[in-house]
């Protein structure tokens, strides 16, 4: 049985969850905070579920897709079609608040101006920490996009800086060689940690030529072809500069999976 508050007359005298409207422990430093059973239900943009927590004893914070245990690099949710923001509460444990309310106006909520959702990604979000490495020796452990796409781009068809590749923290990698006649993309992410299993999928082009074709070098070196995966320049940056702002897998391909 819940037992009442006492009402203070510094705090609200009321609050309610942004999303269901159910009364919720009035709470200055999170006016719209989530109710518990409201905050369960997080999901990335295309619905996939989302579990929260923090990164060790201090604090810190994560989130990870439930279905796979991968890390989300963001604190951006959402609850019933409403944007929320996950983040570490100040006395620990997690607290999600919703940045857009369904009920704008109703329950005390504040208007959108107090929360600038945008200042917050700016000030708040962690870049994530992504390793760039190339054939020919050149590592930054911090690319910004404007690295990445020079890096991509100055590759050479096999004069010994031929292929590059960004790796994130938790050892998902996006990798590409550049030869003659196109580029091989490749992606890796990790399987089963207890055995240190990845499994590795080459990109192919939705709408490249279905024969298959070796991915030809100046070295005379030859990799070998699936059908459609010669991919052009523009294409094999876009999905670094994906892979770099959110560790997903672009969806503009068909990821085929490797035996290696
Ligand atoms: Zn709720």
């Amino acid at each position: 049985m819940k037992t009442p508050r006492r009402k203070s007359p510094a705090r609200a005298s009321t609050q309610k969850c942004p999303v269901c409207g159910q009364t919720v422990n009035p709470n200055p430093r999170y006016p719209r905070y989530l109710c518990r059973a409201c905050a369960k239900q997080a999901t990335d943009e295309a619905g996939r579920k989302l579990e929260f927590g923090n990164t060790d004893i201090g604090g810190g914070f994560e989130a990870r897709y439930a279905d796979a245990g991968k890390i989300r690099r963001s604190h951006v949710c959402f609850v019933k079609g409403i944007r929320c923001w996950a983040d570490e509460a100040r006395f620990g444990g997690i607290v999600l608040e919703a940045v857009e309310d369904r009920f704008m106006g109703k329950f005390n909520s504040l208007p959108l101006a107090r929360l600038d959702w945008r200042k917050m990604t700016n000030h708040r979000m962690k870049r994530p920490s992504m390793t760039l490495t190339t054939e020919g020796g050149f590592r930054d452990n911090r690319p910004t996009p404007g690295l990445v796409r020079r890096v991509v781009n100055k590759l050479d068809t096999g004069q010994g800086n031929s292929f590059c590749c960004l790796e994130s923290a938790d050892h998902n990698y996006v990798q590409t060689m550049h030869g003659l006649n196109g580029w091989h993309l490749e992606w890796r992410e990790p399987g089963r940690p207890d055995i240190r299993q990845y499994r590795h999928y080459r990109a192919a082009s939705l709408v490249g030529s279905n024969r298959r074709r070796l991915l030809r070098k100046s070295d005379k070196f030859v990799s070998c072809g699936l059908e459609c995966d010669l991919l052009n320049a523009k294409e094999v940056e876009q999905c670094f500069l994906t892979f770099l702002r959110s560790e997903e897998r672009p969806k503009d391909f068909k990821w085929r999976q490797l035996k290696i």
